[in-house]
């Protein structure tokens, strides 16, 4: 798997990293006490392009198809996520070294040293083989798994195969892989024990007494789901609908590593679509989506061993059932579009399906947006088919009617068995009882019904099954019950709609972009390469640099006046009047990402004319204030591209940009 840079460079990711600490995109938190693994702070331009992509978020969905935002809190009740499922299963395999007490990701591990030993193999056999940055730490520490030694070819088939559907393994699975195949921690050469679940919430309790525990939550979809009856009555009952959220989630990792891809606290942007579940699923809007093509990696692909993926229209794939309906289909085609907004590489992304076991207890088929980074394929945004669990369980669970209720065009006449208790004897009769027992004869399903109906007339009385009562076993006799066929008039249908959910980590897309739009150049004068990360305007974190010719004071009023325009315009800019070259003072905003730099010089103090520079090509535009106003507007709202303003404003040949500034 090769990693380049958007020029198609190798992409070196220590010089990146540095970059980014240095420009302060994010940063260790708690740094000078020593740090927290998995846990960032996000420093000015970070926190300046994660402002631009939850912006273009929330315009790409909620405003585009009127989502209802909702904002829950993070502190949730133990009883709600012991409901969802969360506190039971909501858990990652975790093994412990005997030796030295280190504790590994069991899926993390087997993958690691088995991949250890393909790479040992390939060199054995004299193969390239590309080394990740931290695989080339670990060699220099002692990693006995990285020896180059030749594997036989049905063991490197295995291993491949093995690795392909990783995800699908549970914790005995796990567990047998490391006994059948030796698996030994590199850093020690003992085996771990055995893989046991780990839940990964956070715990705390509301309140000072510790009678009400609490988790911290692991996703922002349950608060919508609570919210659900309210929110169908904002939509005035109005089916089908979605709500949405942009929060902080937390989840303690079993071992965070690759800086912003796997932390313990992050945003995530979540999309819950309620669907009624008759009828295929449909989207509406479909057809607007069915001819674009997506880079699909199917399950039956992953469990053959294979990594093989197919392009295909979303149309295509869903009429063929790879994707299993045009909502979910839907969704796919609308993640890929926005991505593509923010400017990832299309040809780092493909969307790859769940295997069966790797599906989240509450998922009926499901879908990651994968993106290509240094460290590998990274799930960044997951997209599930929920089925109705989430409604059902809370609504079980509560009693709170989390359903649909619709108007019936035409009235629907049902025959059924009903049920007719003789209330005034009933009570008295079962005393304490009373009420469970009607519970249980209300919740008889049709089946039954029919046939205690045939036992009532035969013998006068029904024994049905009721827990918690006598032996568990009740006699019900005919003067206290009646079983009868009728016809019912319904004018309304009831339903738990099902819920399609995009659920994005803001974190993960935010260090993908910064990987796909970096590269580096050399500057003019030749002097060493700087880097660049080519964001698009709408994104980038600040839109422009204003760089006055020199320090004189005749600048300093067009300076003010430039800054003051650009903020009336809602577009952020950066003064650079240090005393360094123009080239420099660029190459510097380059960096940040800064698509746009204007030119103040002599020329401009005269008629009020400017330069306007583009990072990508160096190239430069001049013309009057109003007209450079509106080109910068337009760049940064995307509704031009660069060589539009080329094409329309007459070029500007550079001031040398290496000569230095007095
Ligand atoms: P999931 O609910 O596990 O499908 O996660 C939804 C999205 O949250 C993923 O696609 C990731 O983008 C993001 N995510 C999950 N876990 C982490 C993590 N530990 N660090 C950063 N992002 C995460």
């Amino acid at each position: 798997m090769t990693s380049t840079t958007l020029k198609g460079q190798p992409l070196d990711r220590p010089i990146l990293d540095s970059m980014l600490r240095r420009r302060m995109f994010y940063t260790p938190s708690f740094e000078i006490y020593g740090g927290v693994a998995g846990l960032f702070d996000y420093g000015p331009p970070g926190c300046a392009l994660l402002a631009n992509i939850v912006d273009l978020w929330r315009k790409h969905f909620i405003l585009e198809e009127d989502m209802l935002e909702v904002d829950c809190t993070a502190l949730t009740p133990a009883e709600v996520l012991k409901t969802s499922g969360h506190v039971d299963k909501f858990a990652d395999w975790m093994c412990k070294d005997p030796k030295n007490g280190e504790i590994l990701r069991a899926d993390h591990f087997v993958e690691e040293v088995l991949g250890a030993r393909l790479k040992g193999d390939k060199e054995a056999r004299g193969l390239k083989v590309e080394e990740k940055e931290e695989d080339a730490k670990k060699k220099k520490k002692k990693s006995k798994t990285t020896e180059a030694v030749k594997l036989d070819d049905a063991v490197v088939q295995e291993y491949e195969e093995i690795l392909a559907k990783i995800d699908n393994y549970n914790g005995e699975e796990l567990g047998q892989l490391i006994k059948k195949y030796e698996l030994k921690n590199p850093n020690t050469g003992v085996e771990p024990s055995p893989p046991v679940a780990f839940n990964l919430m956070f715990q705390t309790a509301i309140g000072p007494s510790s009678n009400a525990p609490s988790y911290l939550r692991p996703e922002t979809a349950q608060g919508q789901f609570l919210n659900f009856a309210k929110l169908l009555e904002f939509n005035q009952h109005q089916m089908p609908f979605a709500s949405a959220s942009i929060g902080k989630s937390f989840r303690n990792e079993i071992s965070p590593r690759a800086g912003l891809l796997r932390v313990r606290e992050f945003l995530m942007a979540e999309i819950e679509h309620y669907v009624d579940p008759e009828g295929g699923k449909r989207h509406a809007r479909f057809d607007e989506v069915k001819d674009i093509e997506v880079v699909l990696l199917n399950r039956h692909t992953q469990l053959a061993g294979q990594t093989t993926v197919e392009k295909v229209a979303i149309g295509k794939a869903v009429a063929n059932g790879t994707v299993d309906n045009e909502t979910l289909g839907y969704f796919l085609a609308r993640i890929q579009l926005f991505l593509q907004k923010i400017g990832i590489d299309q040809s780092k992304l493909r969307f790859r399906q769940h295997m069966a076991n790797e599906m989240a207890h509450y998922a009926a088929d499901c879908w990651d947006a994968e993106l290509l980074t240094s460290y590998g394929w990274v799930e960044c945004v997951g997209c599930a088919d929920r089925s109705a669990y989430d409604l059902t369980v809370h609504a079980k669970k509560t009693g709170a009617p989390l359903i649909v209720r619709e108007k019936l065009e035409k009235p629907l006449a049902i025959e059924e068995w009903q049920i007719d208790l003789d209330k005034k004897k009933f009570g008295p009769y079962f005393k304490k009882d009373g009420k469970t027992v009607e519970t249980a004869v209300e919740a008889l399903p049709q089946d039954k019904r029919e046939a205690l109906a045939q036992a009532l007339q035969a013998d006068g009385k029904i024994t049905i099954d009721v827990e918690g009562v006598g032996n568990g076993k009740v006699e019900i006799s005919k003067d206290l019950i009646v079983i009868e066929r009728r016809t019912r008039v319904e004018h309304t249908r009831e339903f738990t709609p099902n819920v399609v959910e995009p659920s994005f980590g803001l974190g993960r897309i935010l260090y993908a972009l910064i990987e796909h739009n970096y590269w580096t150049r050399g500057t003019e004068g030749g002097d060493e390469a700087r880097g660049v990360l080519s964001f698009p305007p709408p994104v980038a974190p600040t839109k422009v640099l204003l760089v006055p010719l020199s320090s004189n004071e005749s600048f300093k009023p067009l300076l003010k006046h430039m800054s003051h325009k650009l903020r009336i315009l809602g577009v952020s800019s950066r003064v650079d009047d240090s005393s360094a070259s123009i080239g420099k003072r660029y190459s510097r905003n380059d960096e940040l990402g800064t698509p746009l730099g204007i030119t103040i010089d002599f020329q401009s103090v005269k008629d009020s004319t400017f330069t306007l520079r583009d990072r990508d090509s160096t190239k430069q535009v001049r013309a009057d204030e109003d007209t450079i106003l509106a080109a910068i507007k337009a760049l940064t709202e995307g509704t031009k591209v660069w060589s539009d303003v080329e094409k329309e404003l007459p070029a500007f040949e550079s001031q040398d940009a290496e000569v230095p500034v007095r």
